[in-house]
């Protein structure tokens, strides 16, 4: 009888380990397969970034001066997360990739690829913008799309914090960056124009 007892408690003992092995060869199997499903992963993204690189020409040395002179004056003007999104994630590019080329402009000054964090630069970042404000004020746009921000959010938050980074009308209104991205934003973002107390209807006058 005791005999029966240790045998059919060893017969336990082995299938409970058997079961336990098997286990545990179906989560190395799993975590195998996870692991080199997400290096692939991981590879594919760096080779579609790669692509967007290769592609497209960087910024001259005097081009980098004038986008080193902008994010210098939003961190002069406390926009530190731009700043560190810009200085830190971004590759500035002068032309377009192969992906841009496919894609509609969202407009004339950059585009912003999230979440590669690629920003390029068109001509008119450099000549319609009209001084480091302006171009400040565009980059602080990109950068929140560098944050996964849609364009109502980007179009948004730039035009409430437009006075901080000292681009208003009093000092800007008549240039053409001001006017044309003025009417983007009333497009855009029209919560931020429906205040009939306030100069153009504008809240955030
Ligand atoms: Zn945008």
């Amino acid at each position: 009888m005791l005999r029966f007892v240790v045998e059919c408690c060893t017969l336990f003992i082995s299938k409970g380990r058997s079961i336990a092995l098997f286990a545990s060869d179906v989560l190395v199997a799993i975590l195998q397969q996870t692991a080199t499903h997400a290096a692939s992963a991981v590879l594919a993204v760096i080779a579609f970034y790669l692509s967007l690189v290769s592609t497209s020409l960087p910024p001259t040395q005097h081009d980098r001066q004038q986008i080193d002179k902008a994010i210098q004056l939003l961190a002069d003007h406390g926009f530190s997360d731009e700043v560190f999104l810009l200085k830190g994630t971004t590759t500035f590019r002068a032309t377009d990739h192969w992906l841009n080329a496919l894609t509609e402009k969202e407009n004339a000054y950059a585009s912003t690829n999230f979440p590669f964090q690629i920003i390029t630069l068109y001509p008119d970042f450099y000549t319609k913008a009209t001084d480091d404000t302006e171009r400040a004020m565009v980059l602080m746009h990109e950068a929140r799309h560098l944050m996964g921000e849609n364009e109502h959010e980007a179009y948004a938050y730039v035009w409430r914090h437009r006075k901080q980074i000292g681009w208003s009308m009093k000092t800007h209104g008549s240039t053409e960056s001001y006017v044309t991205i003025e009417q983007q934003t009333r497009e855009m973002a029209p919560e931020l124009f429906n205040c009939p107390d306030k100069p153009w209807e504008d809240c955030t006058e």
